[in-house]
């Protein structure tokens, strides 16, 4: 019965057993009613028969054929099933029957008839009409049997008759079962086979990938716990799914931010990033708000944020390490995490238009230096568990590596790129400042000049005050060219006790006259002189470094003209 589907199965497997029992019922109940039936004719055969043999015992004694022929006449006419009556004597010699046309031929042998026994005589042919009946043939001695043998035949057919109206009664009756049973057997199929193929189609959706099809559990047998089991097994699933999920997410938001503080080579990159990054994490379901506080001394200053008005910035001001939930953070270094900002006591900093949050302020922290901190603001009520707080240390302490490097790496910077007497640049950044200006300049994208410095007599000064006053002298003409010069100007010791300014976006005479202040704040404030060559770019320079040579030639011409002046090499 391979593809039969089990409701057919069991259906086809119920009606047979149904028609097996109903047909074995009937052929038991034929032979049962047939049975007994015929020992009931057999024993009113044998009853009537002896009531002949006692009737006929007195005309055989005392040969009255007349009388016996009477005798016998009058009992088959009284008895409907009684089909012949006849009498033999001692020798076998017929002297009574009932036969109307003469004993017939068929019973011509009738000493095998054997007196005191019944016999089925059949078929027997009873009369001209040619009419054959099945007939029991019930003989019983008279006298003994010396005197005769009585036989009586009795018709069968009325009890054939009853059997089958009997077993017409059980068809009928087994068909009304059957028909019942089949109802019965098909609900019955039903009822076993639709939790079972509704649970096949659910283990179909399931090995599809689709777990969210669940099976109605319609009773509690095997089928039902199967169903529960099923239901149970992929909710587990299910939930493992989940989980798998969000430890994907999470290794995915860990690698995210692994790059990003790999990538980073500045502070403000580093924050952008991560603020852009942490704020779109699916798996930590953060409103989109959140802000990096840098730790100076003990303040905490909000360096930058994402998804707030200014009212959260003015009110973070002056903001100190310990202060709200994310100073404490920054003063503690654990990760703190309030679930509603209203019901939080820590919480202390509030603004206008502030809403209920929570938060997650995780230290940013590195080699046991906390840098600051990074602070959420999930929505209220957001549960942070083991898992993820260790993930959130893990992220603290990527950025915070991050952070270690890049300042590490400013540190570096600075100290190779600047003079560490004066701090102002070193030739080494002059030379990278110069080259971006010039190309600039070249472009025509701006005016490029230059001022050259160098301390009048300033060997009579060391000798005269020594080197270590003369080093304080050259920190405090550092001094004024940083405070004379823009942002965007470059202060450089070129040598010993020699300075360079270049100053882009500016032209000559504006050059002059930042020059002319310099010079004048020296004279003023320091009780020496400089002289002063200025330059500036023009299309005949064929290379950065004639913008220098330029404003030394006309440095070199100050201090022939004189000293403490400004001379100008156009
Ligand atoms: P001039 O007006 O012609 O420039 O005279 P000057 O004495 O300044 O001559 P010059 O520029 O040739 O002298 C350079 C002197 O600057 C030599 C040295 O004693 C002094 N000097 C150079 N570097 C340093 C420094 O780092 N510290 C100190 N204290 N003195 C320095
Ligand atoms: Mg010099
Ligand atoms: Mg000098």
């Amino acid at each position: 019965m391979k593809g039969v589907r089990l409701r057919t199965k069991i259906l086809v497997l119920m009606i047979g057993v149904l028609t097996l029992s109903g047909v074995s019922m009937i052929v038991l109940g034929k032979t049962v009613f047939y049975q007994k039936l015929s020992v009931r004719l057999q024993q009113r055969g044998i009853s009537l028969a002896g009531q002949i043999a006692w009737k006929s015992v007195n005309p055989i004694l005392t040969e009255r054929p007349h009388e016996l022929a009477e005798t016998v006449r009058d009992f088959k006419n009284s008895e409907d099933d009684v089909e012949y009556i006849f009498i033999l004597d001692g020798r076998g010699a017929v002297i009574a029957h009932t036969f109307e046309k003469g004993f017939p031929v068929r019973l011509k042998n009738v000493n095998e008839l054997v007196a005191g026994q019944t016999h089925n005589v059949r078929p027997f042919r009873i009369d001209e009409k040619n009419i054959e009946k099945n007939i029991l043939d019930i003989a019983v001695p008279v006298l003994g049997g010396e005197e005769g043998v009585v036989h009586v035949g009795i018709s069968r057919d009325p009890i054939i008759e009853d059997v089958n109206e009997i077993v017409m009664v059980m068809v009928w009756m087994i068909t009304g079962v059957m028909i019942v049973g089949g109802i019965a057997a098909f609900v019955l199929a039903r009822r076993i086979t639709k939790p079972v193929s509704e649970l096949t189609g659910a283990v179909k959706i399931a090995g599809s990938g689709d777990l969210n099809h669940m099976v109605r559990v319609s009773a509690h047998d095997e089928i039902g716990l199967l169903a529960e089991s099923f239901n149970k097994m992929t909710g587990d699933l299910k939930k493992r799914e989940a989980e798998m999920e969000m430890i994907n997410s999470e290794l995915t938001a860990l690698q995210i931010i692994s790059a990003i503080a790999t990538d980073s080579h500045n502070l403000k990159d580093l924050f952008t990033d991560v603020l852009a990054a942490v704020t779109n994490f699916g798996i930590l379901r953060f409103a989109r708000k959140g802000a990096v506080f840098m730790i100076k001394g003990d303040r905490m200053d909000l360096v930058l944020q994402t998804g707030f008005t200014e009212a959260f910035e003015k009110a973070h001001k002056g903001m100190k390490v310990g202060q709200c939930i994310c100073g404490l953070a920054a003063e503690t270094g654990k990760i703190v995490v309030s679930e509603n900002s209203e019901s939080d006591s820590r919480h202390t900093i509030t603004y206008p238009g502030i809403t209920p949050h929570g938060h997650v302020s995780i230290p940013l922290a590195a080699r046991n230096r906390i840098f600051g901190v990074l602070c959420l603001y999930p929505p209220v009520g957001t549960e942070i568990d083991e898992r993820k707080t260790a993930l959130f240390y893990t992220i603290g302490s990527r950025i915070g590596a991050a952070i270690d490097n890049i300042l590490l790496y400013e540190e570096i910077k600075e100290l190779s790129l600047h003079d560490p007497l004066t701090n102002l640049a070193n030739r080494r950044l002059m030379n990278y400042v110069l080259e971006t200006s010039y190309a600039r300049a070249r472009r025509a994208e701006g005016p490029l000049s230059a001022i050259m410095l160098d301390i009048d007599f300033f060997k009579q000064y060391n000798d005269t005050y020594g080197h270590t006053v003369g080093d304080n002298m050259l920190v405090s003409i550092a001094n004024i060219i940083s405070k004379e010069i823009r942002q965007i100007d470059l202060g450089v010791r070129y040598g010993g006790e020699e300075f360079l300014i270049l100053l882009p976006e500016t032209g000559l005479s504006e050059a002059c006259e930042v020059a002319e202040r310099i010079r004048r704040d020296v004279e003023t404030n320091t009780g020496i002189t400089v002289s002063l060559g200025v330059s500036c770019y023009d299309h005949s320079m064929s290379r950065k470094e004639d913008i220098v040579s330029k404003a030394d030639d006309a440095l070199l011409r100050a201090k022939q003209k004189g000293r403490n002046r400004i001379e100008v090499n156009a």
